[in-house]
């Protein structure tokens, strides 16, 4: 064990990662700064290392993913572990029931590390109550995505040089948005200022306790601003109708070089993907590369994830949990 995981141990005492809510800045530094050593590793012709050898990862995914899961998959092989992809329709899914059955045999395949996601949340928290091994949040529901909160900040970071004192404008469909939720907690445990710009349809009635400025207005939320964040509409989580039109969405919320030019001069883009073009984002700034980042967050997720394997694997719990 390095010197360096060798302090980890003790930093980030905890057996998994659920969640950006309760992390301390300490937690969340030890992360990008670890995270910031695989970034360099990822560009290297040769990419692997032995640190999760013999380790097994599973990623268990109830509902669909792009870059998630096959981010997680890099990261576990980059770091020597054997990983298994297990996708479940959620078509077929009973609440609660289902979910403790896959515990079981999950269980019964000794498993070190489990990435889930679930279109509920709550469930994978659930889950790693009933499972003897390391769980890492890949997504649950309107709740929590973690590792994505973890790897924008690692590209803001890397970009600015710094989280605090930052004003991060996060846009659009944020009553749906685990990703919103997570860089909220993460944004805000970090000293930046958090704005969120939406519809009132699309904003959750407890956003006043989340600790955000809150605007109905792209101009008046991007006045300034450092970061702009879009989000997507998520139209798979919606029951009803949240948007007169998507015509109306984008003239008003859409984010385009007009509404971005009261935004810092140098303001940076970002976007969790994936992307509705000239839904949320005007398709020619989202390919922009003097503002976009788009790009630049899917590297970082390798990164960022390799860091989180690791740091669950060094504080002992991986391998010896059960
Ligand atoms: N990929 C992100 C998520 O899984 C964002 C999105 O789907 O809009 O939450």
């Amino acid at each position: 064990m390095t010197e360096k995981t060798a302090r980890s141990n003790l930093a980030f005492p905890h057996r998994h990662l659920l969640g950006i809510e309760g992390l301390s800045p300490d937690e969340i530094t030890l992360l990008l700064d670890l995270s910031e050593a695989y970034v360099e590793q990822n560009r290297l012709e040769d990419k692997k290392k032995s640190t999760l050898r013999g380790r097994t990862l599973i990623n268990l995914f109830f509902e669909t993913s792009t870059r998630t899961r096959t981010s997680f998959e890099l990261a576990g092989k980059r770091l020597g572990a054997d990983v298994i992809n297990m996708s479940i329709a959620t078509s077929s899914i009973k609440k609660g029931e289902t979910l403790l059955d896959t515990a079981i045999t999950l269980n019964a395949m000794h498993p070190d590390v489990l990435v889930v996601r679930h279109p509920y949340s709550g469930a994978v928290k659930l889950l790693s109550e009933k499972v003897n091994c390391a769980v890492i949040n890949g997504g649950d529901g309107s709740h929590e995505h973690p590792t994505q909160a973890l790897l924008d900040a690692l590209t803001i970071r890397r970009r600015l040089g710094r989280l605090s004192k930052l004003t991060v404008a996060i846009c659009g469909d944020v009553l749906h948005s685990r990703v919103a939720r997570s860089n909220i907690h993460l944004l805000n445990t970090m000293g930046a200022h958090v704005r969120v710009v939406a519809p009132p349809t699309l904003l959750p009635a407890s956003i006043g306790r989340l600790g955000v400025e809150v605007f109905h207005d792209m101009r008046e939320g991007l006045r300034g601003c450092d970061i702009v964040m879009m989000l997507r509409l998520q139209t798979e989580r919606m029951k009803g109708s949240f948007v007169p039109s998507i015509r109306e969405y984008f003239h008003f919320f859409g984010l385009d070089y007009d509404k971005l030019s009261v935004a810092k001069e140098d303001a940076l883009i970002m976007h969790p993907g994936p992307m509705n073009r000239g839904i949320e984002i005007d398709s020619e700034l989202a390919d922009d590369v003097g503002r976009s980042v788009i790009q630049e967050q899917v590297e970082m997720g390798v990164a960022v994830r390799m860091a989180c394997l690791e740091t669950l694997a060094s504080n002992g719990v991986v391998g010896s949990a059960r």
